[in-house]
């Protein structure tokens, strides 16, 4: 029997699912808020070069991402840069991110009882002596996986960190072309994207599933699946008006749980790579500085340098205009390469502010498990009576979290899960 299956949001998730369900002949119809597909995937070009605004780099052992840039013959290059230090001028590289790394590793790997990430460190690295990792680790934590230290559970970040990463790719001809070929793909295959479609409630009180789309009579769905960003299920984590149910699935008590993080991501282009006379081979930057993170696009040679502020100092601060941002990001620029604030603005050619809490349709950047929606096994809740089905990257568990690979993964078991339900 062909099912007509409903998909809410045209991201990474939702595209691997609308193939997978369209190609076992299926008819599926997309409703996408934005006037594009991608949702966070967001590629653009400024003065000439290519710019992301989200996602910029694939995890070496990204199985399924990368299987797909394979398929569509999209390139992608190793970042295979060095990572510095910095502080006024002086550059130390370094081989390991956290000095003592090996150690916080074995302890998050013996944990027997899960324990918020703050508890953790101090309970298992007390004093004095344990001052720097303390440090290093809540900064890494909150720079790079965007968590609350007072909620977030150190055993998933257990199971990330354990996995390492087998090297960091780029695709140099921008994300977007994964999403290019991906909606290419979905649409050969019969599937339909309405853009400008913003589902804003779901009745499934009767025998079809309704979906309600502003000034427009209710879509009727026999399957209906929901790639939102978690932000959508769990209104709190944002400052969006989610979508409302009817009845409310019981799932949403447990999506209300995962964590949603913030980034500021600052795209600044000069007249010259002006770091290479001293830095040319770095990759990684990092700095006390109040933007404290920086990467260059090596091996590309090209005049843009990326900050990130990540984590709960970017959602206190999400309510700043961008130029509050550029000042911070010139102030740290000058601590680390050690010029003057105007000696930067005189070369500086062009920047960009991207303020993930703000962004409609996504109001955060990428999620992390609490120590309570680790216990609940989210990946598990999928599926609401064979009827309704939940995907994206929140919805997931696994050493890739809060990725375009975790999205992807998500996208397809929960495609999986509807065929192998009907
Ligand atoms: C700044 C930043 C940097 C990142 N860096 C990396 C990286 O380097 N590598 C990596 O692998 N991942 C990275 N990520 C994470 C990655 O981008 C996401 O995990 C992934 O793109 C999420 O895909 P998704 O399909 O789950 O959600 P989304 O991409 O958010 O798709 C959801 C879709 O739903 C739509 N939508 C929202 N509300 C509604 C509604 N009510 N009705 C209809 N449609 C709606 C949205 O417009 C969107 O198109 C980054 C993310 C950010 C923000």
């Amino acid at each position: 029997m062909k099912y007509n299956i409903g998909i809410a949001g045209a991201g990474v998730a939702g595209l691997a699912a609308g193939i997978l369900l369209q190609q076992a002949g299926h008819q599926v119809t997309m409703l996408e808020a934005r006037s594009v597909a991608g949702g966070r995937i967001q590629s653009l070009v400024m003065n000439g070069f290519h710019v992301e605004a989200g996602p910029e780099f694939i995890h070496g052992n990204a199985k399924e991402t990368i299987r797909l840039l394979k398929k569509y013959n999209i390139p992608f290059v190793p970042c295979d840069g060095k990572m510095y230090t910095a502080f006024n001028g002086h550059f130390q590289e370094e081989e390991e991110m956290i000095t003592g790394w090996q150690d916080l590793l074995e302890q998050m790997q013996n944990l027997k009882m899960d324990l918020p990430f703050g508890e953790f460190l101090n309970k298992y690295f007390p004093g004095a002596e344990h001052k720097d990792l303390r440090h290093s680790a809540v900064g890494f934590a909150e720079g790079f996986d965007l968590v609350d230290i007072k909620t977030a559970s150190t055993k998933a970040l257990a199971i990330e960190w354990l996995a390492g990463e087998s090297g960091q790719y780029r695709i140099s001809v921008g994300y977007y072309s994964l999403i290019q070929s991906m909606e290419k793909e979905f649409i050969s295959a019969g599937g339909k994207i309405l853009f400008h479609h913003a589902v804003e409630s779901v009745d499934c009180s009767l025998k079809d599933i309704r979906v309600y789309v502003k000034g427009l009579q209710p879509f009727v769905m026999d399957k209906f699946l929901i790639c939102l960003p978690v932000g959508m299920l769990n209104p709190s984590a944002t400052t969006f008006e989610g979508i409302t149910f009817n009845p409310p699935p019981e799932q949403l008590n447990t999506f209300a749980q995962i964590g949603f993080g913030s980034v500021i991501k600052l795209v600044t282009i000069w007249k010259s790579s002006f770091w290479k006379t001293q830095i040319p081979d770095a990759h990684f930057i990092f700095s006390n500085g109040f933007i404290p993170t920086w990467w260059t696009q090596f091996p590309l040679d090209l005049p843009i340098l990326t900050g990130w502020l990540g984590g709960p100092g970017a959602e206190i601060l999400s309510h700043e205009p961008d130029e509050f941002f550029l000042e911070q990001a010139l102030e740290t620029l000058s601590a680390v390469f050690s010029k003057t604030v105007s000696e930067l603005k005189n070369i500086l050619f062009d920047f960009k502010v991207f303020n993930w809490r703000k962004e409609m349709w996504s109001g955060g950047a990428y999620s992390y498990a609490t120590v309570k929606s680790f216990q609940s096994k989210v990946s598990s809740l999928k599926s609401w009576q064979s009827r309704m089905y939940f995907a994206g990257e929140a919805i997931y568990e696994g050493a890739h979290p809060g990725t375009v690979e975790s999205a992807l993964v998500s996208g397809l078991e929960a495609a999986n899960l509807l065929l192998a339900e009907i």
